[in-house]
């Protein structure tokens, strides 16, 4: 794990494999002087423009280009210091500096700086640095901008760097290359940031927890193994753990669930994991229950998949991985709401007892579904398991799936999507989002779609008719399942894995969800 720790002392005087800060891009503004006649001057001739590009040699940074005997100012001028977002520029041996190396990285514009930028900068450092075989750095913090604590900054921080500290590269046998940031040091910072630290470091582990889990490969996490590993991750940070087997699914009536989970030799399990904080009674209210998807691969069953990038499907388990890094983090930060996450893992394969299109299974809550293709089994997990956690007492319900490539082709790699049965609930979701530099895009759940689901023989189809809408007609059929208990589903099919690598984060797994779930555990008041 990242080792972090606060450092007071000045920039100059700290002894470091790489200090690194931020530059911003473009000219400082123009001074605000009195009277109207300001932006006719500025237009006229004689108004000293600055070259657009120039860095902004502003608070902290002026002096570090004064101390290192303005060397700043020539690479600005060199054009090799802009401060645009994603430059890097890494000096050896700064004169007038203890530090081995100074990165500057480019902030883009400031006006735009926020924490996110902040986790992108450390996770940028991070990645460039140990790639470069530095193992260590201390990240300097210039004046925040307003409304930014200290403490909030710290934690982005530090997720940054810890997210960046993840490859995918368990099972590459040759060790050399496997290298880590092993300590961080936050500088400029006022130590009320430590707080800031721990929490980062709690929500990073966890992210990078789900990331772990949803890169194993479906033959080392099959529904018994995956139930296993979230068990121990949960007994660790003092949750209860339940695990129903295949007969307590039974006895449950548990029929949509169990239809996905007959085609394959490996039984399923639901993973049931509860935090229960400090004074809760029965009457206490809201519950939140947190329902994650878990098909640990997804051939698609009878209704088979192509074979290019079937291997990617091992992710589909990745809402139910967001589920328990988020419940892992919920027990160690201790908010004040009961969370229940619920995680329903099967295979979907083409065996011999598989279900075939057009079977009809009845769901825990009673509902018949007709199964029009077997690769939409996602949505029949998740009814059960919806209808699970209701019982289990959750008031307000959120679930994570990759559930639809509809929603990828919608809104591409960049936003998941976002349905709601209730405004409020999703507006509040929607604010923890934002916090936690996650993005979720909202899409309509309208009952115009409900026709789509409609079957000829049993209460609904799994799959809508037509090519049109399937990320929603996927969300109309959970809908079902939910009454009238407020609920979120969050469709993450394009957003869990990352198809090409970022400066701060290695391609494959991405854990999103993670952060803005235990953010909206930590402020959701009901
Ligand atoms: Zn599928």
């Amino acid at each position: 794990m990242l080792k972090v720790k606060l450092n007071s002392q000045a920039p100059e005087a700290i002894e470091t494999a790489a200090l690194v800060t931020w530059a911003f891009q473009g000219p400082p503004a123009p001074p605000n002087t009195a009277g109207g006649g300001e932006d006719a001057e500025r237009m006229g001739d004689e108004s000293p423009a600055l070259p657009p590009e120039e860095l902004r040699l502003e608070s902290g940074l002026a002096a570090l280009d004064h101390r290192s005997g303005g060397r700043l100012a020539e690479l600005s001028a060199a054009g090799e210091l802009t401060g645009k977002a994603g430059e890097a520029l890494l000096l050896h041996q700064p004169p007038g500096f203890k530090a081995k190396r100074l990165l500057l990285l480019g902030a883009g514009k400031p006006e735009k700086f926020s924490l996110h930028d902040i986790r992108n900068l450390t996770g940028t450092a991070a990645r460039y640095l140990k790639g470069r075989g530095v193992s260590e750095f201390t990240f300097w913090f210039r004046p925040l901008q307003a409304g930014m604590s200290a403490g909030d900054a710290a934690e982005a921080a530090v997720e940054g760097a810890a997210l960046a500290n993840f490859d995918p590269d368990r099972y590459q046998t040759d060790k050399k290359n496997r290298k880590a940031i092993e300590s961080l040091q936050l500088a400029g910072l006022v130590s009320d940031a430590e707080q800031g630290i721990r929490r980062g470091l709690i929500i990073a582990e966890a992210q990078n927890l789900t990331r772990e889990l949803v890169n194993e490969p479906g033959n080392r996490l099959t529904p018994r193994i995956f139930a296993e590993r979230a068990a121990e991750a949960a007994r660790q940070a003092g949750l209860s753990v339940d695990i129903l087997d295949e007969n307590r699914m039974r006895e449950l009536k548990m029929g949509a669930l169990l239809s996905v989970a007959q085609g394959s030799a490996e039984p399923p399990r639901m993973v049931v994991l509860t935090y229960t904080p400090p004074g809760w009674s029965e009457a206490s209210k809201p519950v939140l229950g947190f329902v994650g998807k878990g098909i640990t691969f997804d051939s698609g069953g009878i209704s088979i998949k192509p074979g290019e990038g079937m291997e990617k499907m091992k992710y589909d388990m990745a809402g139910g991985a967001a589920m328990v890094g988020a419940l892992r983090a919920v027990a160690e930060l201790k908010p004040g709401v009961k969370v229940i996450g619920v995680v329903p893992l099967s295979e979907n394969l083409p065996g011999s007892k598989a279900q075939k299109p057009g079977d009809v299974q009845i769901a825990m809550s009673g509902k018949s579904i007709e199964v029009i293709n077997t690769d939409a089994e996602g949505r029949l997990v998740l009814a059960d398991a919806l209808a699970y956690a209701r019982q289990l007492g959750a008031t307000h319900l959120i679930d994570a799936a990759t559930l639809t490539g509809a929603i990828v082709v919608a809104l591409g790699g960049v936003h998941a999507g976002a349905f709601a049965n209730n405004q409020p609930f999703l507006d509040a979701f929607q604010a923890s989002a934002r916090a936690a530099g996650e993005k979720f895009w909202p899409m309509p759940l309208d009952d115009d779609y409900h026709d789509n689901i409609t079957s000829d023989i049993a209460d609904i189809r799994n799959t809508g008719k037509g090519r049109g809408g399937g990320a929603i007609n996927a969300a109309m059929f959970l809908k079902e399942f939910v009454g009238d208990t407020p609920w979120i589903h969050l469709d993450i099919a394009g957003t869990a894995w990352l198809e090409e690598g970022r400066p701060w984060m290695a391609k494959g797994p991405t854990g999103i969800c993670v952060r803005t779930l235990v953010h909206f555990a930590e402020h959701f008041g009901g």
